[in-house]
C-alpha cells in the first residue's frame, strides 16, 4: 500500500519568504526559523531552498539542529541557536560555527571566556519571561555584550497585534540596546506584521515560511493525502468506530484512510468539524479518530474514492488546528515520520 503523502510546495515557502521579507524596508534583512525539522516540514528542503533564493541566517531551536543545518545549507549562511549553551554545546558550536543567542550572564562570561573569538548572539527577556537576560542582568553586562553580532527578544503577543504588551515590550527593547552597534532583531512573524518599529535590523519568521497563521496572506504550503484501505457500507442505525459514536442516518458508504492520531492528526479535531476531500467535494469524518485509522463518509462520492485529501488550499493547518482547539504550530510541527514526504519546487 502507498503510504500517506505529505506534499510539501518549496517554492510557496519561498514566495512567503519573499511576501515577509518586502514588509519591511530593503536595509532590513529577513531570515528563516527552520527550527524542530522546519516546523515538521523538513529542515534541509526548506533552508537549501530559501538558501538558494537569497536567505543568510538561519534560527534552531538546539545546537544537535544546527549540525544538521550546516551541513544542508553548506559553510556560508549564519546559524544562530536559540537555546543558548547547553551543557554540551561548545564543541558543536565551535566545530560547525553556530551563533549561541546567549540567555545568561554566566553563559556569556562563559563563552567570552572559553571562545574569545567566536560570534555570539545575545537574547533579552523583555516580558515574556521564558528565555533571555533580564532586563536588570543585561544592563549589567551591556560591555561585555558589545561584541555580540545580533540581539534579540521576543515578543509574548504579537499575534494580537492591540495587545498592551507588544508595545511595552518594544519600548524595553529600545530602552535597552539604544546606541549599542550591535545588529537587532525583536520580530518573529507577527511581529512583522506589527509593522516598521517592531522590524530593526533583522526579522526572523517561522510559521509565516510554512502558510500559518498569523500570516494570513500566506501561500499554502501542505497538502496531506491518505489512501483508503477499505469501503464498506453501513446500514440504518449501525455505528461506526470506538464507543460506537457514530451511528448512520441513512444507508451510508464508509471509506477507512491509513492515518490517525499516530500521524498528528490528533484525535480532538475528530467528527463533524473536520473533513476529508474527494477532489473538491469534502466528506465528514465520522466516529472517533482512532490511533493509525479514520472513517470517512463518502456515501455522496460517485466513485469510491483511492485517496482523500486531510490538507489542502480549503482546510489548512490553521482550520484543522481551529477544529482541535490547538493552533496551526501545533498540527504542523505534529505532522508524523510515517508520511512520505513528497517536495516540488524549490
Ligand atoms: C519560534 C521562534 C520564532 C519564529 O516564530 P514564528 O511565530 O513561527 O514566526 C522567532 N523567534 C523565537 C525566539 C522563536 O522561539
Amino acid at each position: 500500500m502507498t503510504a500517506a503523502t505529505l506534499t510539501i510546495d518549496l517554492n510557496a515557502v519561498v514566495a512567503n519568504w519573499r511576501a515577509l521579507d518586502a514588509m519591511s524596508a530593503s536595509n532590513v534583512e529577513t531570515a528563516a526559523v527552520v527550527k524542530a525539522e522546519g516546523y515538521g516540514l523538513g529542515a534541509g528542503h526548506v533552508s537549501a531552498a530559501l538558501a538558494k533564493a537569497g536567505a543568510r541566517s538561519f534560527f534552531v531551536a538546539l545546537a544537535e539542529e544546527g549540525v544538521a543545518l550546516r551541513k544542508s545549507v553548506g559553510n556560508d549562511p549564519a546559524i544562530y541557536v536559540f537555546s543558548g549553551l547547553m551543557a554540551t554545546d561548545a564543541a558543536l558550536i565551535r566545530d560547525y560555527n553556530l551563533i549561541p543567542l546567549l540567555n545568561s550572564p554566566s553563559q556569556l562570561v562563559k563563552f567570552r571566556m572559553g571562545m574569545p573569538e567566536a560570534a555570539f548572539g545575545i537574547q533579552i527577556d523583555t516580558g515574556m519571561n521564558r528565555l533571555g537576560l533580564e532586563p536588570a542582568d543585561f544592563v549589567m553586562v551591556r560591555e561585555k555584550a558589545k561584541g555580540a553580532s545580533l540581539i534579540i527578544s521576543h515578543l509574548a503577543c504579537a499575534d494580537a497585534p492591540e495587545h498592551p504588551q507588544n508595545d511595552a515590550q518594544l519600548q524595553c527593547f529600545n530602552k535597552l540596546t539604544k546606541g549599542m552597534s550591535a545588529r537587532r532583531s525583536l520580530a518573529a512573524t507577527g511581529g512583522i506584521l506589527l509593522g516598521p518599529d517592531y522590524h530593526f535590523d533583522l526579522c526572523r519568521p517561522g510559521v509565516g515560511l510554512y502558510g500559518g497563521e498569523p500570516f494570513t496572506k500566506a501561500s499554502p504550503v501542505v497538502t496531506l493525502s491518505v489512501p483508503v484501505i477499505q469501503t464498506r457500507n453501513v446500514a440504518v442505525g449501525e455505528t461506526v468506530g470506538y464507543a460506537a459514536a457514530w451511528a448512520a442516518q441513512r444507508p451510508s458508504k464508509i471509506a477507512t484512510v491509513a492515518a490517525g492520531y499516530a500521524d498528528g492528526l490528533i484525535r480532538a479535531m475528530g467528527a463533524g468539524r473536520t473533513y476529508l476531500w474527494a477532489g473538491n467535494r469534502p466528506c465528514p469524518v465520522v466516529g472517533r479518530v482512532s490511533m493509525d485509522l479514520i472513517t470517512v463518509d463518502v456515501t455522496d462520492v460517485p466513485n469510491a474514492p483511492k485517496f482523500l485529501d486531510i490538507l489542502n488550499a480549503e482546510q489548512t493547518v490553521d482550520k484543522l488546528a481551529d477544529n482541535a482547539g490547538t493552533i496551526g504550530y501545533e498540527i504542523l510541527t505534529g505532522l508524523g515520520a510515517r508520511y512520505k514526504r513528497d517536495y516540488v519546487g524549490g
